[in-house]
């Protein structure tokens, strides 16, 4: 039996490769907005960051973002999503233990 394919990211934080369940991706919309996307389907350029906050404060001392987005990104923009990403840690937390699709019992 072959093990599934996971795919795989890597965080423009610290520059692990992670399962994309555990990364958060952070997306520029076409208006130039940066904001968290925790579907994965927004449309934009996207850059994933590991779903802790260490990343977030990480992306923003090298800003990672702003090379991965290639958008200037302000220090209140990472700020605003280091705050959001408080906001929805339950949720993604939440969302990592739910089983694929594929498992139903
Ligand atoms: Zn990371």
């Amino acid at each position: 039996m072959k093990p599934r394919k996971i795919p795989l990211r890597k965080c423009v934080a610290c520059q692990e490769m992670k399962p994309k369940k555990e990364l958060i991706r952070v997306v520029r919309t076409p208006d130039e907005a940066v904001l968290i996307d925790l579907t994965g389907k927004k449309a934009g350029r996207g850059a994933y960051l590991c779903g802790q906050v260490d990343c977030f404060r990480l992306a923003k001392k090298s800003r990672a973002l702003d090379r991965a987005l290639k958008q200037t990104v302000g220090a209140e923009i990472y700020d605003q999503l280091a705050q959001d990403f408080i906001a929805v840690e339950d949720e993604f937390i939440a969302s990592k233990d739910e089983p694929d699709e594929a498992e139903e019992a």
